[in-house]
C-alpha cells in the first residue's frame, strides 16, 4: 500500500533556520510561496524581471534574481516551466548549491529524464500538490489543504523525508493527505493522465462527437451544447460520487446507452493506442520529442494549437458562452 502522511507526521521545525527559495512565481510559485510565508517559514523568491516579479513584489515578498536566491537559500524549490528548468538550473542554480542543500521539484520530468543531474551531496525531493496553484492558495486560506505527493530521489543529508514533509505541511498539504511515490511513478502517471485522458483524451473525444454530429447535418450550436457544455455536469457528478452517483442522476435511457455504447466508442483500438502512448512515456520517446520541439522553437506545438483555436467548436463555443451570464467573469480562472 502507498504510504500516507498527515498533519501529525510532519514537523515544521525541520525547516527552522533554513531559507527557502521559491524559483518562479507563476501558478505554483505564487500559491506555494504565500502558503509557506503564512505558515511562518522563511521564504524568498528567485525570479527574472517581468510580470511575475512585479506580482511577487506586490504580494510583499522578498524578491531576488534566481542566482542570488539560490546562493542565499538552503532549500531551493524549482517552479519554472518544465521545459526551461534545465537551462536555468545549469546557469543560475547549480553553481550555488552547497553540501546538504535541498533541491525540490513539483514534477519529476527533469530528474526522471536526466535533464537535471544534481551533485550527489544535495537532497533531491519532490513535493507536488495535486491541484493548480490558485487552488493551493485558496484552499489553504479556507483552513484546508490540497493533497500532495512526495518523493525522495537523493537523501544526502539523511533528513530529506522530514524536510519534504515539513514543506508539504507549510503549503497546507498535510491538512488533507500526503502520499509517497517515486519520481518515476509520478512523472509517468502524470504524463499518461494528461495525454490519454484529462487533456488529450478529453479534447479528442469532444471533437470527435462534435464533428460527427455536424457532419450529419445537425446545428453546431446543438452539437456544442450536447457534447461539450453538458460534459461538466456529468464530470461533476462522477467527481462527487463516482460512476454510481452519476448513473443515479441520469435517465435510465441515458444509462442504457452509456453501458452498451460507451465501450464501442472506446474500444480495443483505443486501448492499443493508450498502451503505445504509455510505452512512449516509459521509453523516454515522448520526453525526447518535447525537449527537441522546444530546441527548435515549437513548430508542431504552435501549428496544432493554432489549428484547434480556429476549429468550429471554439468559434461556436465562444459565441454561446458570450450569451450565458455565468461565463461573464469566470473565463480568466485557469486550470492546469
Ligand atoms: P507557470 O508557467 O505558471 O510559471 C512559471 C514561472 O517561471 C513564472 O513566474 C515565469 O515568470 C517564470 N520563468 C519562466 N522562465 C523563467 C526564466 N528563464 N527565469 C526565471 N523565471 C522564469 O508554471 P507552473 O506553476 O504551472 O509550473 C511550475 C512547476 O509546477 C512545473 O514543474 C509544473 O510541472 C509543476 N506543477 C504545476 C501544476 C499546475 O497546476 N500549474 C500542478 C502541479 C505541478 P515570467 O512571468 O517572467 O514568465
Ligand atoms: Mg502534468
Ligand atoms: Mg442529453
Amino acid at each position: 500500500m502507498i504510504k500516507k502522511y498527515y498533519e501529525s507526521d510532519a514537523d515544521l521545525s525541520n525547516l527552522s533556520g533554513k531559507k527557502i527559495a521559491v524559483i518562479g512565481y507563476g501558478s505554483q510559485g505564487r500559491g506555494q510561496a504565500l502558503n509557506l510565508r503564512d505558515s511562518g517559514l522563511d521564504v524568498i523568491i528567485g525570479i527574472r524581471p517581468g510580470k511575475s516579479r512585479v506580482q511577487a513584489e506586490e504580494d510583499g515578498l522578498e524578491v531576488y534574481d534566481v542566482s542570488e536566491a539560490a546562493k542565499t537559500a538552503q532549500v531551493v524549490m524549482i517552479l519554472l516551466p518544465d521545459e526551461t528548468q534545465a537551462d536555468v538550473y545549469d546557469a543560475e542554480i547549480k553553481p550555488y548549491l552547497e553540501e546538504n542543500d535541498c533541491l525540490m521539484f513539483s514534477h519529476g520530468f527533469n530528474i526522471h529524464y536526466g535533464q537535471i543531474i544534481p551533485p550527489e551531496n544535495v537532497d533531491v525531493v519532490m513535493v507536488a500538490p495535486k491541484g493548480p496553484g490558485h487552488m493551493v492558495r485558496r484552499v489553504y486560506e479556507e483552513g484546508m489543504g490540497v493533497p500532495a505527493l512526495i518523493a525522495i530521489h537523493q537523501n544526502a543529508s539523511g533528513n530529506a523525508k522530514e524536510i519534504s514533509l515539513a514543506y508539504a505541511k507549510g503549503i497546507g498539504a498535510t491538512r488533507a493527505v500526503v502520499l509517497e511515490t517515486t519520481f518515476r511513478e509520478e512523472t509517468e502517471t502524470d504524463l499518461f493522465g494528461e495525454q490519454a485522458v484529462l487533456c488529450g483524451g478529453a479534447t479528442s473525444l469532444i471533437k470527435a462527437g462534435f464533428e460527427t454530429l455536424v457532419a450529419a447535418g445537425y446545428a453546431p450550436e446543438m452539437a456544442y451544447l450536447e457534447v461539450l457544455h453538458e460534459l461538466k455536469l456529468i464530470v461533476d457528478l462522477i467527481y462527487e460520487g463516482g460512476f454510481t452517483k452519476m448513473r443515479d442522476s441520469i435517465s435510465n435511457t441515458a444509462q442504457f446507452g452509456d453501458l452498451t455504447r460507451g465501450p464501442r466508442v472506446i474500444g480495443p483500438e483505443t486501448y492499443a493506442a493508450m498502451e503505445d502512448v504509455l510505452t512512449e512515456i516509459q521509453t523516454g520517446e515522448f520526453a525526447k520529442e518535447w525537449i527537441l520541439e522546444n530546441r527548435v522553437r515549437r513548430p508542431v506545438f504552435n501549428a496544432l494549437t493554432k489549428a484547434d483555436e480556429e476549429h468550429l467548436i471554439e468559434v461556436v463555443g465562444a459565441e454561446i458562452r458570450g450569451m450565458m451570464p455565468q461565463f461573464q467573469k469566470k473565463e480568466e480562472c485557469d486550470e492546469e
